[in-house]
């Protein structure tokens, strides 16, 4: 069946139209994207970033299209990143259902202690110098308290598990767990006018790979790489008309962006082993400037850490600090030698 016929035969759906909200950002890819499934009961897939200018650009985005906050009916989250949560409580005040997925409800519910705890022994062994770890330990907490302001654990009307498909404005949404950006990620397959569509968030984008942030500086930052992988297999062999990214254009051909995705962190990854191999045995923060050069954001060095983990796991590299408890020095990575297993 050629693909006319297969539109001819979805004349029978009605259209809905999708619109593309669009808010500014400070920092690179410098925006950041919404989308309105117009049904009957309109659906917002993600909130924009937060603030007055983030609410203007809510209000003129959907007035734009004849709407307004109130006649949003739900609010489904990809993650919980401040540019795709901002203008949940303008929304959530003016009514709309707000959607998320059950693991994220349960990181906005986090004990403060524990992550500090966390962040503060994964710096150190990350190798950070000690003059900047509280900072990150203060960035942590605040970005916690942030996304709690905006999206509060018990205001998630319906927190969805992976892979249990949910309803909403009318349509049938399959949350796919698309981790490795961040750990709680769901992208949304959904059928809507006959044509099968995917919000992919930042998991998949098609003019860059979002960077290995996962859970950040938590525990488990070393499997973010691995976790990227894992998301990518689910979407394989799918197939959608259209995906709806978080940043850059609305694409067609997700085969190609999964292509390129793998291929980057397959780069990421060899990249961060000729490393190991130049400076070993090194601390993450070291490979880190030993692959880029000096670095000021430290998405390059989430990017080392997750690579250095699925390098382990494939036994390509090995660490030479005793990973002891109570040894609370850097990891130092070194290239495990050939025959050893
Ligand atoms: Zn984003």
């Amino acid at each position: 069946m050629d693909c006319q016929t297969g539109r001819g035969t979805d004349l029978s759906t009605s259209p809905v139209p999708i619109h593309r909200l669009e808010f500014g950002l400070e920092w690179p890819p410098w925006t950041a994207a919404a989308y309105l499934v117009a049904t009957d009961d309109p659906v917002l897939v993600d909130a924009g970033v937060p603030g007055d200018e983030g609410e203007a650009e809510l209000r003129d985005g959907l007035a734009e299209y004849g709407y307004d906050p109130a006649d949003v009916g739900h609010v489904v989250l990809t993650h919980p990143h401040s540019d795709h949560l901002g203008q949940v409580p303008t929304l959530r005040e003016a009514g709309a259902r707000v959607v998320a997925a059950r693991p994220t409800r349960e990181r906005l519910r986090r004990d403060p202690d524990d992550l500090a705890a966390a962040v503060e022994r994964v710096c150190r062994g990350v190798g950070l110098p000690d003059g900047e770890i509280p900072d990150q330990i203060d960035r942590a907490l605040d970005s916690l308290r942030r996304n709690r302001r905006l999206l509060d654990p018990d205001g998630i009307d319906h927190a969805f598990a992976f892979g249990e498909s949910f309803e909403a404005g009318g349509l049938a949404f399959d949350p796919v767990h698309t981790p490795g950006h961040q750990a709680d990620h769901a992208s949304f397959a959904v059928g809507v006018g006959g044509e099968d569509l995917l919000f992919s968030g930042d998991a998949l984008v098609a003019t860059f790979r979002a960077a290995a942030l996962n859970v950040g500086f938590d525990d488990g930052a070393y499997g973010a790489v691995d976790d990227f992988y894992a998301g990518y297999d689910r979407l394989d062999g799918r197939e959608f008309d259209r995906v709806f990214p978080g940043h850059g254009p609305v694409f067609e051909d997700a085969a190609g962006a999964l292509a390129d995705s793998r291929a980057d962190l397959d780069s990421l990854l060899a990249g961060t082993l000729d490393a190991v191999r130049a400076v070993g045995p090194a601390s993450p923060y070291d490979l880190t400037r030993e692959r880029v050069g000096e670095y000021e954001h430290l998405a390059r060095l989430f990017d080392t850490v997750g690579a250095l983990g699925a390098l382990e796991r494939r036994g390509r590299v090995e660490r030479v600090d005793s990973g002891a408890e109570g040894d609370d020095g850097p990891r130092r990575y070194r290239v495990r030698p050939a025959g050893e297993e």
